[in-house]
């Protein structure tokens, strides 16, 4: 750039042609928004285990359980085949069936109301709160009918929901706490480790996750009674703990099923790959949180682009980077804004689309306009890539595509 011309002939040189517009693409390679670190160790662990006697339902199963439940200081874990079996789990453990209403945020993966669903129950959406995209509890509490049996908080892009004004109106209601934690493995809330705010929390180690086992899921409990009904779910509702037989004496190969479960157990495979992760998840976590000090300080000067608002209670371990176009300072929408983004080389992604406003929900009844902070989030929402592995070049390509395509939609 020539710094003796004129400031207005400088401004349009530093308008670089868009990639979307036949310009250069910052990157060449697309940079995905999410994706798993796995080194070594990690394979070495699964290779280890394929050697050994047991490739599912062994010992691997306990200690990685043992692992996530103490990083999180719970007191009990159990592990699913993935994040969605561990929520049916919880919903089948809370007692969840027809005629019981469940309250959970539209602005979320559709598994976290899903398991409502699958156990005959109603899933009931509240709006979120506009500045943390949280699920907001002065909302839930006009929800709560004497139908309602559980809430489902969601910890949205990995800042946990506020479990106290939650646990407060489940007490008060006598409501099962279910905390879809999916976003917020090593997060804290108020000093204290999610995986102990709510009455069962779930985790996954989908590899987009904070960390990985290809497919797979958990649920935290400090309740023995529930962790004894997710055990039994996961496997077929069968059980052989000689406490729980009604005819003990029958002899050594006898079990009974005393419910309707599944087949939803984690194979010893992915406990090990799980197991391995869980050494680097303190280390996953400062990684990402320091990629978004770098976004922070980076997008703070973008007139129109909202960065995401934290809660001072909270410590978020980012799962997700949210950037908000507030549709009246661009001249673009967020589909053109998306798509400039993509063609640059920058793998965005739209997190959330509402719920209810799925075509499966829009049969069941629930109409547009249901919630209106969340219908107008979803519309001005994009989500850049953000992982562990990313390099200091990928944040600044990352940067660069943004200030391209500010620079050019932004309306002055
Ligand atoms: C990933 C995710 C789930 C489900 O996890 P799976 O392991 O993919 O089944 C549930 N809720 C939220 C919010 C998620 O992001």
């Amino acid at each position: 750039m020539d710094q003796n011309q004129p400031p207005h002939v400088r401004e349009e040189i530093s308008v670089e042609k868009l990639a979307l517009l036949g310009g250069t693409p910052v990157r060449t390679s697309v940079l995905s928004y999410g994706q798993q670190w796995i080194e070594e160790q990690d394979i070495q662990a699964v290779v280890d285990t394929l050697k050994s006697p047991f490739i599912t339902q062994g010992p691997a199963i306990d200690a990685f359980e043992l692992a996530v439940a103490e990083s999180c200081g719970a007191k009990y874990a159990v592990a699913f085949t993935n994040g969605t079996a561990a929520l049916h789990g919880a919903a089948f453990a809370a007692g969840i069936g027809p005629g019981d209403e469940v309250i959970t945020s539209p602005i979320t993966f559709v598994a976290s109301s899903n398991c409502v669903l699958y156990m005959g129950g109603t899933p009931v959406f509240a709006d979120i709160d506009p500045r943390t995209y949280n699920l907001d509890p002065e909302v839930v509490r006009g929800k709560i009918t004497d139908r309602t049996k559980a809430l489902i908080p969601v910890d949205f892009t990995g800042q946990p929901a506020d479990m106290e004004a939650f646990r407060k109106l489940a007490d008060e209601h006598g409501l099962v706490l279910i905390e879809d934690a999916a976003h917020s493995l090593g997060a804290s809330y108020q000093g204290r480790k999610v995986g102990t705010l709510a009455d069962m929390t779930m985790f996954s180690f989908h590899p987009v996750k904070h960390i990985t086992t290809g497919e797979g899921g958990i649920i935290v409990t400090d309740s023995e009674e529930y962790a004894e009904k997710l055990r039994l779910f996961r496997s077929h509702g069968i059980t052989r703990e000689p406490s729980m037989l009604t005819k003990p004496e029958e002899g050594p190969w006898y079990h009974e099923m005393h419910a309707l479960g599944y087949n939803y157990r984690m194979t010893d495979l992915q406990a090990a790959l799980g197991n391995s992760q869980m050494k680097r998840l303190d280390e996953f976590v400062a990684r990402r949180r320091e990629i978004v000090a770098a976004y922070d300080q980076a997008f703070a000067e973008f007139d129109g682009i909202v960065t995401p608002f934290q809660q001072e209670d909270t410590n978020s371990s980012w799962h997700l980077y949210i950037l908000r176009f507030t549709r009246d300072k661009f001249t673009a929408s967020r589909k053109e804004i998306f798509e400039a983004l993509r063609a640059e080389g920058i793998g965005v992604n739209v997190h959330y689309i509402p719920v209810y406003t799925q075509p499966y929900y829009q049969a069941l009844g629930y109409e547009k306009g249901l919630c209106p902070h969340a219908e107008a989030l979803y519309e001005e929402i994009v989500t850049i890539p953000l992982f562990p592995k990313m390099t200091s070049e990928d944040i600044e390509d990352v940067v660069r595509a943004i200030g391209k395509v500010h620079a050019h939609f932004y309306k002055a």
